[in-house]
This record gives C-alpha cells, structure tokens and sequence, in this order.
C-alpha cells in the first residue's frame, strides 16, 4: 500500500495530463509559456483573490512575499512551532528572526499563545514585532478570524502558509484568501501536486502584486535587464503549470472524496485514537489524516507493527522548530512549548489521497486497532 497514491490518479486523469504536456513540447515555451497565466488566473478564481503568482516551490512562494517587507535581524516574524521546516526558514532567508509559537488541540497555532508572545516580545525589547505566518496545517485553516483581528492590534502583517491547505474552506471562503498574502505548494504529495515542485502566492493588494512580480524574476524593474531590488530566479516552469491544469478538473471532486475518506477513517477509530477535529466552520483538505497515540512507545509500536502489514505510517513532525538544531541560536528548553512537543511524541498519520478504497481503510483502521 501507498501513502498517497498517484499511480490510481494518473489511471484516470493521464491522458489529459500527456494531452497538455505535449503542447508545451509543441510550443517550446518553457519559461512563462501561455499555460501560466492561464494557471494563475484559474487559481485566482478558485480561492477569491484579485492576484495569483505561480513560482518555483512553496519554500520561494513564503521567501518572496517576506522579502517584500525589507526585514532585518531585529525584525520578530510569530510562526507555528509545529510545522514543516520551511514555513520557518523562509523567515531567515528573508533576514529576519522567527519566534515560535506553541498550537492548539487542532494542531493549529493558539491564539491566545500568539498574543502573549507578541506582548513578550515588545517587553524584552530585542526584537521588534512585524508580522505573522499562520500555518494551515494538516489542511485545516487556522483561525483567522482572531488571528486577523491580533494582526490589525498589533499593526503586524499577516501570511498564511497554505501549502497543505489549498482548496480548505474557512467561514465559507478558500483557503489562501486570508491575510495580506497567502502561500502555497504544488509539491507532488500536496492536495493539489505538479510533477515536481512548483507553489503559488495569493494577494488582493496592488502594490504586494507589483512587488511580488518583481522579487519572483531577480527583482526586475520596467525592463527584464533594469534590476530595481534583489530579487530570486522564483518562476514556475511552464510544463508544471500544464499538468496542474489537468488536475484542476477533477480537484473538486479529489476534494470531496478526501472528506468522505476523513469522516470514514474518524468514525472507525474515535474510540480508539485521538482523532481530527471537525469544526463547523471549517472543511480540511486532508493533506493528512493525523491521530495522537496515547504516548510515544504506542506510537513507536505502531510504525514498526503496521510496516509488518505493508501499511506506511508517516509522523509529521517529529521535532518541533524551536528545538531544530538549525534553531539552537535562538536558545528554547525543552519544555518551552509544551503542547507541541507532546504532539510531537504522539502524533502519527495514515495513508491519506482520495482514491484509497473503502475495504482499504477498513483494513488500515482494523490493523490499528490491534495496538490499543
Ligand atoms: C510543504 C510545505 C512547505 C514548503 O513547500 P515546498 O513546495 O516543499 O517548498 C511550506 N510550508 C508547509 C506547512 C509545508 O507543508
């Protein structure tokens, strides 16, 4: 069995992903072919913003939205301690400090803990507060309707990082339409994936729009030779732009299956696991179906015991950011953060893509079982 599997998608939907390809084979436009701004005006649509930019990964669609900021050393950026490595690197590639913040029981950041940091953070004096990545993680929106009103309080700018949340639903609205930009990744075992890596940035604001063009090519001005400001090569290649169009049809309903995959998986082990949350205002994209163990010798046995049956179990994230070795200079205990350091103990997730059968996750749920 698979984690995710893409072989059962590209059973159905290859032909037209083949179709596509070939016509930037055809076209020899690699580099900003027509397929792009065709891609961005689609994603534009599908989430509710004025300005979509595709770009060269997830890691460069956070870094170039930072880097519009001009941030130095002193400058604070508050970001999930419980996520994946790039939502805090892109903070130091853009020249500024992340200070990390402990989640919630949805594995989302608290909050009440984002506040108190800030007000921390102004009290010691070092570092000056300036803006927030606010993860979705597992594809479950945060919560940004107090995330948005501590931003305005603070003055501080917001981001949400969306790689795992593309197509997630928040009060009504899709995930990557909250904050002043927002994030994403086209990484192959992401909700929506290209054939290598690829991402896109959101914004509804003209003059982040403007910025965010030009920091994408080398930081270009009028003219692609008249360089304004430091910038990255940050562009998406034109064939992954091809192949996300093609799986753009069928997302929707990849979508819908995901949810139904959730609530099967939830009702087969809610007694037995700590499961998602389901909230009512809110609809996950599933990146991953994530359960907590009761500690980490049950969880330790269930990798080991589920590889038995040839059923792949992945723990995200094993060890929080701020006690990275790549984060030492910044000084955490152990202990800073306790709730995402327990998650990081128990936490494990079970094959999740939305072509996995019925019999199949009766399988991988009956199997678990045996470990409790
Ligand atoms: C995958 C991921 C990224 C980075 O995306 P890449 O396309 O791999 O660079 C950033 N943040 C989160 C939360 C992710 O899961």
């Amino acid at each position: 069995m698979k984690f995710i599997d893409l072989n059962r998608q590209y059973s159905v939907i290859g032909s037209d992903i083949e179709r596509r390809i070939k016509s930037v084979l055809d076209s020899k436009k690699f580099i900003m072919g027509e397929e792009i701004a065709e891609l961005e005006n689609k994603l534009a649509t599908f989430v509710g913003r004025k300005y979509a930019f595709t770009c060269s990964s997830g890691t460069s669609a956070l870094t170039i939205p930072l880097m519009t900021y001009h941030l130095t050393k002193k400058d604070a950026i508050f970001v999930p301690s419980f996520t994946f490595f790039a939502s805090a690197e892109s903070i130091n590639l853009a020249g500024a400090t992340p200070v990390f913040i402990d989640s919630d029981n949805t594995f989302n950041m608290n909050p009440k803990k984002l506040e108190e940091a800030i007000l921390s953070t102004i009290q010691k004096g070092e570092l000056v507060p300036k803006g927030i990545i606010a993860v979705d993680i597992f594809g479950l929106p945060a919560d940004y309707d107090e995330i948005i009103a501590i931003a305005k309080k603070y003055n501080l700018f917001l981001i949400e990082d969306a790689a795992q949340s593309f197509g997630a639903v928040y009060n009504n609205k899709r995930s990557c339409s909250f904050g002043d930009i927002s994030a994403t990744s086209f990484f192959p075992a992401k909700p929506l994936g290209c054939y290598g890596d690829g991402g896109a940035i959101f914004t509804d604001d003209d003059e982040l729009a403007k910025q965010i063009v030009s920091i994408r090519v080398h930081g270009q001005g009028a003219d692609r030779y008249d360089n304004i400001q430091i910038g990255i090569n940050g562009r998406m290649d034109t064939i992954q732009a091809a192949i996300l169009l093609a799986k753009m049809e069928v997302f929707e309903r990849e979508l819908q299956t995901r949810q139904v995959i959730a609530k099967l998986y939830s009702e087969n082990l809610k007694n037995d696991f700590i499961i998602p949350t389901f909230l009512s205002n809110k609809i996950s994209a599933w990146a991953q179906f994530s359960l907590l163990a009761k500690n980490k010798e049950q969880r330790d046995q269930i990798i080991l015991g589920m590889k038995e049956y040839d059923i792949p179990i992945m723990v995200y994230y094993a060890i929080p950011m701020h006690l990275q070795t790549a984060y030492q200079y910044l000084c955490y205990k152990k202990g800073a953060l306790p709730v995402c350091e327990d998650f990081a103990d128990r936490v494990f997730s079970v094959p999740m893509h939305p072509y996995l059968k019925r019999d199949e996750i009766e399988v991988i749920c009956d199997k678990l079982r045996l470990f409790c």
